[in-house]
């Protein structure tokens, strides 16, 4: 974990003045690093008969596309409103300042499905928290929500305590 935690840059005040952000670029072009990260959700998972991962835009798709050929599973997209070109299902959740909304195509997986939920950060919950109302709209089985890097002292947890969730590394 180790390893991993140092391929991950802090860039302070980005997008804005106070937030530190999390640059994953660092890891992904570090080839031990984006493999190593691969490989610890695979073995983590390989045994939950996992249907579809769905991944949320942008670096959800990242590791969810990697993870979804390691794991033998299809993989779905949740792209910000107006993206997707079919018919879609959405949720909308409050951000910091103002609401974001997020889609899935409304025949992304039938009912009934083991769905694992990925994106590369979880910091207060919501978007997450978002994108698990989705999988329920049509029925999803969550078999688990799982990101890299946790920010624990924001506690995305709590919103999310009704589904097991994974990270692999904590601040
Ligand atoms: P949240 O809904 O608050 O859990 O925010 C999670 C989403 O925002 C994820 O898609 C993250 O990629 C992004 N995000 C939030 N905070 C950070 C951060 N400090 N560094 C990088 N990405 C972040």
């Amino acid at each position: 974990m180790d390893q991993l935690q140092k391929c991950i840059r802090d860039i302070p005040d980005f997008p804005k003045k106070g937030i530190i952000f999390k640059d994953i670029t660092t890891l992904l072009n570090n080839t031990d690093a984006f493999k190593k990260t691969i490989d610890i959700l695979a073995e983590k998972f390989k045994n939950d008969n996992i249907d579809y991962i769905v991944g949320i835009e942008s670096r959800g798709f990242i590791f969810g596309g990697a993870l979804a050929y390691q794991l033998g599973c299809g993989f779905v997209p949740v792209r910000k409103k107006g993206k997707l070109p079919a018919k879609t299902i959405s949720v909308t959740y409050d951000l910091e300042y103002g609401t974001d909304t997020l889609e899935m195509h409304e025949d992304a997986f039938k009912q009934g499905s083991n769905i694992l939920v990925i994106d590369d950060l979880l910091a207060t919950g919501g978007t997450a928290q978002g994108v698990c109302q989705l999988v329920k709209k049509l029925c999803g089985e969550i078999i688990a929500v799982c990101f890299l890097i946790e920010l624990s002292f924001l506690n995305g947890r709590e919103k999310l305590k009704d589904y097991p969730l994974f990270s692999i590394i904590k601040y």
